[in-house]
């Protein structure tokens, strides 16, 4: 099963847990006999987004077997004070918010224990007594993200599996102002159709042939097929075209349309300028106006 697949099953997985039925539960699940019998409850106090809730948990005694098991929920994971929500928001937190451990665990303390910055944000409202508070600390989501790395490193074989390659990518370089003056670019590599970004690479310019020789190699590395490739959309960065014409001859170059149009902005109003020059202001307005007009035309024959 591939990464997407899997992502499904774990899912459905766990739609098919929450839509158990006294049935389904009643059956053992060691040994799979009907001759069980409901055998008392304990509680469960785990903390959700919203708060702390009081559970009850159901146990079953089989008599084919002897042994008790207990009902499990979809909204718990087994032997955490914290639901499965809080988990994989803590995760998403540290991963997609890019938040250091102690504010991922700031913040999910402030939402849960209604504490902390919740009272900033509402400062009307009322702190919590001492024994409602929430307690998550750095070194528990600390553990929960291991777990979950060791998890996936567990699982890297087989992700890709069966997962079309894109044909179509974007290319582009951002600069930017380094402390102490220097100027870099950033050269990035996106997939046209899924959006995704591959790990982008710092270079001195946009001249150099071998800055893209660099970027697309390391797109590969990132699980990019090259020779699945068809076509690239950048704007006409010299370095990108001449690599292309060697490296990447079976691609097909696209200049972005949006690069171009911005390219020409500057000269179509400067001509527009130009054209209204010594007529009188009426009359200059309007012969700008039709100028920025039949530009595009212009543009479109060419
Ligand atoms: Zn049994």
């Amino acid at each position: 099963m591939n990464i997407i697949e899997r992502g499904r099953a774990f899912l459905q997985s766990l739609k098919e847990l929450s839509n158990r039925s006294v049935w389904d539960w009643k059956k053992c699940p060691r040994c799979g006999s009907m001759n069980t019998n409901k055998w008392g409850f304990y509680k469960r106090y785990p903390w959700f987004l919203h708060g702390r809730e009081e559970m009850k948990v159901q146990r079953h005694k089989c008599k084919a077997c002897g042994p008790t098991y207990s009902e499990t929920s979809p909204l718990l994971k087994r032997g955490s004070s914290y639901a499965r929500e809080v988990h994989r928001s803590a995760v998403d937190h540290w991963q997609h918010g890019g938040m250091s451990l102690r504010r991922t665990a700031e913040v999910l303390r402030s939402w849960l224990g209604k504490q902390e910055r919740y009272l900033f944000w509402r400062p009307l409202a009322e702190g919590p007594a001492e024994c409602e508070r929430c307690h998550l600390s750095a070194s528990t989501v600390h553990r929960w993200l291991d777990r979950a790395g060791i998890k996936a490193q567990e699982s890297v074989e087989g992700q890709l599996e069966g997962i079309a390659d894109t044909k179509n990518a974007g290319v582009d370089g951002l600069w930017a102002k380094l402390r102490g003056g220097g100027k870099r670019v950033v050269l990035m590599l996106t997939d046209s159709v899924t959006g995704l970004v591959f790990p982008p690479i710092i270079a001195k310019g946009e001249e150099s042939a071998e800055s893209f020789r660099q970027l697309f190699a390391r797109a590969e590395q990132a699980g990019l097929d090259l020779e699945q490739l068809r076509g690239v959309t950048s704007d006409g960065a010299n370095g990108l075209v001449s690599y292309m014409k060697r490296g990447l001859y079976w691609v097909q170059h696209q200049r972005c349309v949006w690069h171009l149009w911005r390219n020409l902005k500057k000269p179509t109003a400067e001509a527009a300028k130009q054209a209204g020059e010594g007529l009188g202001k009426e009359a200059a307005k309007l012969k700008r106006k039709e100028m920025r007009k039949a530009c595009p035309e212009l543009a479109e024959g060419s």
